[in-house]
């Protein structure tokens, strides 16, 4: 096992439930020790870079507008497999696929306000990090 850092978003549809603390207990349960966080308004030319690998899909407009909609919790989590180990807890991107015990199967309201966002490999949650935090942000 290796210890990692994941890049995590609890998304806007979570915050305006004020289910931020409900989510970081899933988190923490799993091993991921939350090593970096703060609340944001995001801008959207933020939000618009940060997903720009979708910008050619039919919802990067609605995701984008979606992501503005109200405060975000950007989150560093560190752990053994962190990156998987998130993905997992997370559950699948459509709540009603995902597994019983995961977050969104928990707490998503639909395959779009799905209250987390987690890298999808190590690359990413390097790149996400930096996107969000700088060194003396995070502190493991
Ligand atoms: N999304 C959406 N409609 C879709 C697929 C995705 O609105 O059909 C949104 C959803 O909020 C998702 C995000 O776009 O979390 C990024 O999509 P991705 O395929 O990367 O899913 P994730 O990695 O978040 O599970
Ligand atoms: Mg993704």
């Amino acid at each position: 096992m290796s210890v990692e850092r994941t890049f995590s978003i609890i998304k806007p549809d979570a915050t305006r439930r004020n289910l931020t603390g409900s989510i970081n207990q899933k988190l923490e349960a799993a091993g991921l020790r939350i090593v970096g966080q703060k609340r944001l308004q995001l801008t959207e030319a933020q939000a618009k870079a940060f997903y720009a690998v979708h910008a050619e899909r039919p919802f990067y407009g609605e995701l984008v507008s979606f992501m503005i909609s109200g405060p975000v919790v950007v989150q560093v989590l560190e752990g053994d497999n962190a990156v998987a180990k998130n993905r997992a807890i997370m559950g699948a991107t459509n709540p009603a696929n995902a597994e019983s015990g995961t977050i969104r199967k928990e707490f998503a309201e639909s395959i779009e306000a799905n209250s987390v966002h987690g890298s999808d490999s190590l690359e990413n949650a390097k790149n996400e990090i930096a996107f969000f935090f700088s060194e003396s942000e995070i502190v493991g």
